[in-house]
């Protein structure tokens, strides 16, 4: 399973240099995030290949560049920043000889965290790559470097997509709308397709959330950035860092410090997706770690006594709380309801697989083209 750069290291650990509340991307500092790349140095300072490539991109990710060459960011017109992340700017623009649209993400690299950035950005280059193309991935076009010695910087190319979901999500608010089940399933089954693509691919996402989910005009839903993604192999667990996924989409064992953990991460993720779509807002928009832990709680019920042993995490005594999700959902008609269920399970062994989500009813049932859903 899966495909073989074998360049992303993975282990548990904890961040250097970022507070914990900057996002879930901080908490790559560790040593899950150290490429096999050399030491850290910033961007600006380092040498190219014989490729064109910077050095530190080669190393840590020269798998991935097999068969590109560095274009030059002559070939592009910066149009407007359509996006920014913790790490990045995003500018839309246009292709000079072809007048295509496509999406410019830059890294930032900003002081302290520019040996970070590089990270990340080395290893959403080497996931593209390896998951190949499928409708609900974002598709990277190629890389562009820019010439000047002075200012180094390096560009992913994207396709251009026109919204997120968390775009849409605010838009739906602002105008008093919700969407429509048929809307939310639609968007659903394509979200589950990415994830499954990505799971059978081996890779885990790790940072699924509505600003991560791309949305085209015409209603394809495709799943983007893959700075936090990683390598994993069912067959073979090792312990991975629980600093992952941003805080409102992270999974409760992630909170209590589960090291072993698999495609549940993602899948509890989808169920906050799900959720947000449902209700219009971000179902658990939790502060603090312990809020957040509370707020799931709260709805999902509070663990058994068996949790702690089976999931092998130091016992906690949390307030308990029946769990009462179908009472919060009481008008959502009950296939979907039980997706929602299944999803937010507390013990991520109950979440299934993207393939079980697909297959269920709610899916099956469900034959409304994307296109229909035209924003
Ligand atoms: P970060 O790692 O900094 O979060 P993202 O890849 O998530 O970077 O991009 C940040 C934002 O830029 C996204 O939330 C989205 O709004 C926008 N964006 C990213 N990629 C594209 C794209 N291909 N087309 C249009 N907008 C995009
Ligand atoms: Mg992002």
């Amino acid at each position: 399973m899966g495909c073989l750069l074998g360049k992303l290291a993975d282990a548990p650990g904890s961040s250097l240099f970022f507070p914990a509340a900057v996002t879930a991307k901080a908490g790559e500092g560790d040593a899950e995030a150290q490429l096999s790349a050399p030491a850290p140095v910033h961007i600006a300072a380092v040498k190219k290949d014989a490729s064109g490539w910077p050095l530190w991109l080669s190393s840590a990710a020269g798998d991935a560049l097999q068969g590109w060459a560095p274009r030059s960011a002559d070939a592009f017109q910066k149009l407007e920043k359509i996006g920014s992340g913790t790490y990045s700017n995003v500018y839309k623009a246009i292709e000079v000889e072809t007048g295509a649209v496509v999406a410019l993400k830059k890294v930032r690299v900003d002081g302290v965290g520019e040996a970070e950035s590089a990270r990340f950005m080395a290893r959403e280059i080497a996931l593209l790559r390896c998951l190949g193309e499928h409708d609900n991935v974002v598709r990277l076009h190629g890389l562009v470097t820019s010439r000047l010695a002075t200012a180094p910087s390096l560009y992913l190319v994207f396709e251009y997509m026109d919204h997120d979901l968390t775009g849409l999500v605010s838009a739906a608010t602002a105008s008093g709308a919700r969407f429509t089940l048929p809307q939310v399933k639609c968007y659903m089954k394509q979200l589950l397709s990415g994830i499954e693509h990505c799971h059978n691919k081996g890779v885990l996402h790790r940072d699924i959330k509505s600003s991560n989910l791309l949305v085209s005009e015409d209603g394809i839903l495709k799943i983007a950035d893959f700075g936090l993604a990683t390598h994993f192999d069912p067959d073979n667990p090792r312990p991975m860092t629980s600093q992952v996924i941003t805080l409102w989409y992270r999974p409760p064992e992630l909170m209590l410090g589960a090291t072993h953990y698999s495609v549940g991460v993602d899948l509890w993720s989808v169920g906050c997706v799900l959720a947000e779509l449902l209700l219009s807002e971000p179902i658990f928009p939790g502060r603090t770690e312990v809020e957040q832990l509370h707020k799931v709680f709260k709805l999902c019920g509070t663990p058994a006594d068996d949790y702690w042993d089976k999931l092998k995490l130091p016992h906690h005594t949390f307030k308990p709380y029946e769990r009462c999700m179908a009472q919060k959902f009481k008008d959502l008609e009950p296939s979907t309801l039980s997706l929602l269920e299944t999803l937010l399970s507390i013990d991520p062994d109950m979440r299934g697989t993207a393939t079980d989500a697909l297959n269920s009813e709610v899916n099956t049932a469900f034959t409304l083209k994307a296109s229909t859903l035209k924003q």
